[in-house]
């Protein structure tokens, strides 16, 4: 299961609802996909520890999706942390990252590793419990979007498995040895389990349509997209190289996902509804970002 925190849904700057666009997945340690500017805040408010973020991923450059690491590093370095911290980001991050931690008044005393990914890329970070991969979108800076997935699971087939003679310690033996045997007959591993596949988000960043997103979301449980403006806005959106609530709809049906979560809103909309509802027609299973938003998948 993947639990994720939305900490705020607006675009370009913040609201007095909400910050600019930005999530947090919860595992053992925290995630960070985009950090706009009072994450910090908003994790404590929603009690998401900020001390365990391990990564933060990036879609972009813009001010809007990493002003929060600023504010952030620095609460990190009075509570005296030591491990690394990990940024994950397009073309550009790790330079950028490098000036920005060398002015003496931002340097922190644990290491801050700033990673570009100028391409797609399986497995940028990986773990026991999830796989991120990476890959390119549409927007007017360089931009990436994330795949987030948790790790596959060897099961057992419990009948079958019984039925040929494993029960009690024997689940562990064949596990350990890959194969045992039983009344001379030997058994392998493979013959009595299956590869469970674990759950799926992808989150756009900000971006026109692309096909990539549509691949990389087929049949995702989530998808978490820029949806900036409505159709009636549908010129500017691609002006700006954002989507609509509309593009957002198509690209969950053509993907086939599960559900669909719209994010990153123009601040014209004090009722977001309009969008949801535009989205709905489409692809019925969508919901609205808000700060505070719990998500299980
Ligand atoms: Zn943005």
């Amino acid at each position: 299961m993947l639990r994720i925190v939305f900490l705020g849904n607006a675009a370009a700057m913040p609201t007095p609802n909400s910050p600019t666009s930005s999530f947090a997945l919860k595992t053992g340690s925290t995630f960070l996909f985009d950090c706009s500017e009072g994450a910090q805040r908003q994790l404590m408010k929603f009690k998401i520890s900020y001390a365990k973020v391990k990564c933060i991923f990036l879609s972009h450059l813009h001010a809007d999706h990493f002003l929060g690491i600023l504010g952030l590093t620095q609460t990190l370095n009075m509570i005296g942390r030591k491990e690394e911290l990990i940024i994950y980001g397009p073309t550009g991050t790790s330079e950028f990252m490098k000036n920005l931690f060398s002015q003496k008044q931002l340097r922190t005393n644990f290491p801050i590793k700033a990673i570009d990914v100028p391409r797609a890329k399986k497995g940028i970070y990986s773990d026991k419990l999830i796989r991120v991969d990476a890959f390119p979108v549409k927007h007017n800076a360089p931009a990436i979007g994330f795949l987030i997935e948790e790790q596959p699971i060897n099961k057992f087939h419990e009948e079958k498995a019984r039925g040929l003679g494993i029960k009690g310690r024997l689940f562990s033996e064949i596990q350990d040895k890959g194969e045992i045997t039983i009344d001379g007959k030997k058994i392998r591993l493979e013959d009595v389990t299956f590869m469970k596949y674990g759950k799926k988000i992808v989150y756009s960043g900000d971006s026109i349509p692309t096909a990539n997103v549509v691949k990389y979301s087929e049949s995702a449980d989530l998808l978490i997209h820029d949806s900036t403006f409505s159709d009636a806005h549908n010129a500017s959106a691609k002006e700006k190289f954002h989507s609509t609530a509309k593009d957002c709809a198509e690209i969950a049906k053509k993907a086939k996902v599960k559900k669909l979560i719209l994010t990153h809103f123009s601040n014209r909309y004090e009722n977001l509804d309009i969008l949801r509802e535009e989205a709905g027609k489409i692809f019925e299973n969508t919901d609205i970002a808000k700060p505070g938003l719990e998500v299980l998948v």
